[in-house]
């Protein structure tokens, strides 16, 4: 007999990253029994699959901090579920017996290029973002068996942003790593490049990116590197909003100095021209920004040739049969609100809500470390890390907000007969053994792949 009354409602989550493991230690503190379903082996989400592994530090401290709150008594972790393959949707709210279902899966799924049929060309001349970055990060494994890429010369990039830049970083260091090796017979680790840059390797040499017959990648922004959103103004004010905008034109032109790339504002990708099958160039609308808003000049267009076409335009969450959707968008029951449409016992929190826009603005914790950064480390090359820590504290402090007002719809629903807590145990037991789980611990350890610079040490 289960007597403790919070013990009495199984909660499940989906996804067991920032999001999905803040919300399980909130509600595992309480006192609630808490399943979280996990597509993957490990539940780091972008922590392991989107960000460039050349972040060791920020890594083993995020995913320290997300096995932290999982090994909790309270919670039992079910990897290797993928919610709307493995378990339906419809079957894990109406049958499984959980009080409430919360969405913690993220975003995964890359924003369209808007391009008509362009998504043929994916993996022969179109990568998106998220392949490119889980291939980059596991490549070196022994294991690795997914799909091999290779960053051609002329790559063109579209996109703007923080990730966009890494992108541009880790294309460049592939193609310059591999021909300074190949035609100079120089060796030197991803780890060295990220941290010295391109230009500073190569004038150590003597040698020029042309020497090695490379003319570098492009990127393409529909705005300016000006509007590029890589500060965060600290206030309101006109001469913030300046700074900030000066701060982000020097970043982005460092950058592309340090890691010899070339930058094209103002375009936006509307067509593609193929031959016999080949993806040969983008054509882009050249723009105008007036008043903040982007116009197309109307006539004029710009073409690129390119070998390889590289989207870095943001992700959205991935949809889930069963869900209601508007667009991209999980249709909530308010605005603001985390109760999903035809539902009062699914929710959903973090990016996978709207993706990440209204996180960023909604707290004033974010602006506050913002500031921070602005203040202390004005131009500092590791700006990705100082956004994604602030970017994941803000995170978090919304899913605390917005577990509270979940933990008041949780109390007004009844308590679990022993037999449902029963049959959700035994189930989710079945789903673990199945793969060989024993304890989170011993899991974490056995699925946590070889890292490079392990590989780089012992060689
Ligand atoms: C390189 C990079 C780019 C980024 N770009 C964006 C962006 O474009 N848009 C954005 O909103 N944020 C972006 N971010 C921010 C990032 O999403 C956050 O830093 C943070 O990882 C979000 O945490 P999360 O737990 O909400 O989502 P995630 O880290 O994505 O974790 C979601 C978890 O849910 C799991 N999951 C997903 N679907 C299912 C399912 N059906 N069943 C079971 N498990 C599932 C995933 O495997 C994953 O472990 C980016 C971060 C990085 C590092």
């Amino acid at each position: 007999m289960i007597d403790n009354k919070s013990k009495r409602h199984y909660i499940a989550i989906i996804g067991g990253s920032i999001s999905g493991s803040e919300a399980a230690f909130i509600l595992a503190e309480k006192g609630y029994r808490v399943v979280v379903f996990e597509m993957n082996d490990l539940p780091y989400g972008k922590i392991e699959d989107g960000l460039p592994n050349w972040h060791i530090n920020l890594r083993n401290k995020q995913e320290k901090n997300i096995d932290l709150k999982l090994n909790h008594p309270n919670v039992r972790y079910v990897p290797d579920v993928r919610i709307g393959k493995d378990i339906n949707f419809d079957d894990l709210v109406n049958n499984w017996g959980f009080t409430v279902v919360i969405l913690a899966n993220g975003a995964w799924k890359d924003r369209a290029l808007p391009i008509s049929n362009i998504d043929k060309f994916i993996d022969h001349g179109l990568i998106y973002q998220n392949s490119l970055l889980h291939w980059f990060n596991h490549k070196h494994e022994p294991d690795y068996n997914g799909i091999q890429y290779k960053i051609k010369d002329g790559t063109v990039v579209i996109g703007g942003g923080l990730a966009s830049l890494d992108v541009m970083k880790l294309g460049m260091i592939e193609m310059v790593q591999m021909e300074l090796s190949k035609q100079k017979g120089i060796d030197i680790d991803l780890f060295t490049f990220e941290k010295k840059g391109i230009l500073k390797i190569l004038d150590g040499y003597g040698i020029s990116l042309s020497d090695l017959g490379l003319k570098g990648m492009t990127l393409v922004y529909r705005r300016t590197a000006f509007d590029m959103p890589l500060k965060t103004p600290r206030d309101d004010s006109e001469e913030s909003i300046q700074k900030a905008r000066e701060v982000s034109n020097r970043l982005l032109h460092k950058y592309a100095s340090n890691f010899i790339f070339e930058f094209v504002p103002l375009g936006s990708p509307i067509e593609k021209i193929e031959e016999n099958g080949k993806l040969q160039a983008v054509v882009f609308q050249k723009n105008e920004l007036v008043g903040g808003k982007i116009l197309p000049l109307k006539g004029e267009t710009f073409t690129l040739k390119t070998p390889l076409l590289i989207s870095s335009i943001g992700s959205l969450p991935d949809r889930i049969t069963g869900l209601p959707y508007d667009g991209s968008t999980l249709e909530m029951k308010n605005m603001n609100g985390y109760m999903v449409k035809g539902f009062t016992n699914v929710f959903a929190i973090g990016n996978a809500v709207t993706g990440r826009g209204n996180i960023q603005e909604s707290k004033a914790h974010g602006t506050m470390m913002t500031n921070k950064i602005i203040d202390h480390h004005l131009e500092k090359e590791d700006l990705f890390e100082e956004w994604l820590v602030n970017y994941n504290e803000n995170l978090k402090s919304v899913v605390q907000e917005q577990i509270e007002e979940i933990d008041k719809e949780i109390k007004s629903k009844e308590i679990m007969p022993d037999e449902i807590i029963e049959g959700i145990l035994d189930k989710s037991e079945a789903l673990q053994k199945k793969i060989g789980y024993t304890t989170y611990e011993k899991w974490i350890k056995f699925k946590t792949p070889i890292r490079l610079e392990d590989i780089l040490k012992n060689n």
